[in-house]
């Protein structure tokens, strides 16, 4: 198996994009369920068991506010946050590539936008990113964390039938994106690992480029497109932060 040392090299580019799944992708770990893992068990359990039936984002605000009721605090949550695993690998490497500059930096998570910022700013990157997109949520007085789908349940819904959840069509975000910042990239890379970053990579051109964690939902959706030649983007695989690193040194 080919490691991402091997990688043939990246094309020279002026002007590039890197756009960064945030849970199992930027992070180590699915910051939604980290804080039930650490803080209350009992509440990660009923999340894996209402998954089915109940929307994700949903399903996360309700047990935020069980959470809450159990006398869980913001400062509980917010400590949980900094103590999820983060690799120094991925750090240094994201780091490195934003001082050469000529990159533009770009989240696109399910998480939301306190877990992220909460989290960056512990790692020291939070100045990473040139924009996040992702779910929002704040803190009331009570120290509730209150969050709520990208995409308002009660407005006009995404068309994607690529399999995007309902709060948001990472696709379509990522079109948004690069319609807000013309002219076009000479290259994008996307950084991701889950089945919902299947839509985005699916809007990728040729000079594009995957950087696909392995094992995760989107290996396994990338792949029979990737042996069929039905993918335009190229993809290398990673497994370990390191191996990103290694990938993003070269770029
Ligand atoms: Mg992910
Ligand atoms: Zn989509």
């Amino acid at each position: 198996m080919s490691t991402a040392q091997d990688a043939k090299p990246f094309p020279p580019v002026e002007r590039q994009l890197i756009v960064f799944d945030f849970d199992w992708s930027l992070a180590d770990q699915d910051s939604d369920r980290w804080v039930l893992e650490v803080l209350a068990p009992k509440l990660r359990k009923k999340m894996k068991d209402l998954k089915k039936d109940v929307q994700w984002t949903d399903l996360v605000a309700m047990t935020l506010k069980d959470l809450h009721e159990l006398g869980g605090t913001r400062e509980q949550i917010e400590e949980a946050l900094r103590i999820m695993p983060f690799h120094p690998a991925m750090v240094r490497g994201v780091s490195a590539l934003k001082s050469r500059g000529k990159t533009s930096f770009f989240c696109l998570s399910n998480a939301n936008i306190i877990y992220i910022t909460t989290i960056l700013k512990s790692k020291g990157l939070d100045n990473l990113f040139d924009e996040i997109v992702t779910n929002p949520a704040e803190w009331d007085e009570s120290g509730l964390l209150k969050l709520r789908r990208r995409i308002d349940p009660s407005g006009p819904q995404h068309k994607c039938k690529v399999g995007c959840s309902p709060n948001m069509c990472k696709g379509d975000e990522l079109e948004a994106f690069l319609e807000r910042h013309r002219p076009d990239f000479d290259r994008v890379i996307y950084v991701g690992d889950g089945s919902n970053d299947f839509c985005p990579v699916l809007r990728l051109r040729k000079q594009d480029v995957v950087f696909c964690r392995r094992y995760r939902g989107l290996h396994n959706l990338i792949e029979p497109y990737e042996k069929e030649g039905r993918l335009q983007p190229r993809v290398e695989y990673w497994t370990g932060a390191w191996e990103v690193e290694a990938l993003l040194d070269q770029l």
